[in-house]
């Protein structure tokens, strides 16, 4: 049986418990998982893809299965040049189904091959997005619990 290699992207803007909870999930359920930084010039960003990859190399470090990377253009493109077969992606609540739908039926339609799996977040993270951790943190808010050490740092040096 080929190995089954999932690709998890994402802007990770900064990467938080709740990715983090999807990350070692998934890479229960295959054999190697490519985390993905989507690099759009055209969204603006807290931190650069690099120091976006830079944190997850970080949080990663110890799992071998888990690799960083960073994309753009066509993800089902990536998923190929990676040799990805499963997409993963996470759902959070109904609000993210419709967008999660739509991909993941434009991406069958553009590779039949490649399958999108969402994994339900965690009930504890289901609230939890990258957009309120950094608008907590930026209000002087704590966000200790809810990213890792390094995130932490990251965010409070401004
Ligand atoms: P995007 O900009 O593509 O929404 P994010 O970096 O916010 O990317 O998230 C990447 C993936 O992680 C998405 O599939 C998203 O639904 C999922 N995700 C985000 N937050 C959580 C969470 N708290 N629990 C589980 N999955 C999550």
């Amino acid at each position: 049986m080929s190995p089954r290699v999932g690709l998890y992207p994402g802007s990770f803007d900064p990467v938080h418990v709740g990715h983090v909870d999807l990350v070692h999930r998934a890479s229960r359920i295959t054999d190697r998982l490519v985390v993905a930084v989507l690099v759009n010039p055209a969204k603006t960003c807290r931190f650069t893809v690099e120091e976006r990859v830079d944190l997850l190399e970080e949080v990663f470090a110890d799992h071998d299965d888990v690799e960083i990377a960073t994309f753009d253009g066509l993800l089902v493109d990536f998923a190929k040049q990676v040799g990805a077969n499963v997409v993963v992606r996470g759902l959070r609540a109904v609000s993210d189904f419709d967008y999660e739908f739509s991909m993941a039926h434009m991406n069958r339609r553009l590779q039949p091959e490649i399958e999108t799996v969402c994994l339900m977040a965690a009930p504890d993270y289901t609230y939890l997005s990258s957009r309120l951790v950094k608008e907590v943190a930026g209000l002087g808010g704590d966000v200790a619990n809810l990213v890792p050490p390094t995130v932490l740092r990251a965010l409070q040096a401004g």
